[in-house]
């Protein structure tokens, strides 16, 4: 299994503190180190080098234009025959690109969406391509069978309407067990991972930090019961708020887990 990487360096699309273009390079270095430490290995015990490879594109030439959506749409549409596609953001608005192309070669996706946001804003502040509507712009463009959320926390009105407007699956947080989020299985599966999801402890170098979330044990293992993977994105992290890098360390480990799940193919 060859895992196709691709960065994608834009925060044009923010809404509030830029600096998730600079998330790529600082997701690299993380899981340079981790290399170097000789951890290639996974929670479930596929190891890279042996159960996965991992090809780094490097990072796409952004230019912050609405010409990066096209950019981004063809360079997975090009490499998605190689392998699952990995694209690390920059800003959660280049998941709607990814899932542009991967629906194009597979159908419509199911998607199961970690964020602290619903991301479903018809548009922010006037901008349809907003990092608050890329989940919106899927929807409507039925590029996806089933939208499953776990770990919102902001709901408001419109999004509520959204949810509802696009039959949206949100996880309660009643009861909350990572054993309890459903996961389909019909179809061509699609991760998108905003690392505000997470609690802050946990993942405090984002752009909208959002208290009393998720755990990286939760999330790590909800991933240990995905496998066939057709694609995955890491998005929103902004180094430039970082602790010592941790964050950075949680996006390189999320990284690895989710080459784990593409590499452990669909079931029978
Ligand atoms: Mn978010
Ligand atoms: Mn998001």
């Amino acid at each position: 299994m060859r895992i196709q990487w691709v960065g994608l360096p834009t925060d044009v699309n923010s809404s509030y503190r830029r600096g998730a273009a600079a998330g790529p390079a600082a997701v690299r270095a993380a899981w340079q180190r981790l290399l170097d430490f000789g951890n290639g290995s996974t929670e479930g015990g596929e190891e890279l080098g042996c159960d996965f490879h991992v090809d780094d594109g490097g990072d796409l030439p952004l230019t912050e234009t609405d010409a990066d959506h096209e950019r981004i749409r063809a360079h997975v549409q090009a490499r998605a025959g190689l392998g699952p596609v990995l694209g690390v953001g920059g800003d959660h608005s280049v998941t709607f690109p990814i899932v542009e192309a991967l629906a194009g070669l597979h159908g419509p996706l199911n998607i199961l969406h970690f964020d602290a946001h619903a991301d479903l804003y018809h548009d922010f502040g006037g901008n349809p391509r907003s990092h608050a509507s890329p989940f919106a712009r899927i929807m409507e463009r039925g590029l996806a069978r089933r939208l499953v959320q776990v770990g919102v926390r902001t709901w408001n009105a419109h999004n509520r309407e959204q949810a509802a407007r696009f039959g949206v699956e949100a996880v309660p947080w009643e009861g909350f067990a990572p054993e309890r989020v459903p996961i389909p299985d019909d179809g061509p599966l699609y991760l998108s991972i905003d690392l505000d999801a997470f609690d802050p402890a946990f993942a405090p170098a984002v752009s909208h930090p959002e208290p009393a979330g998720l755990s990286s044990r939760e999330v790590v293992a909800v991933l240990a019961r995905i496998r066939g993977l057709v694609g995955a994105d890491v998005v929103e992290l902004n180094p430039g708020c970082d602790d010592r890098d941790h964050t950075a360390v949680l996006a390189a480990k999320l990284v690895k887990e989710l080459c784990a799940a593409m590499a452990r193919g669909r079931a029978p």
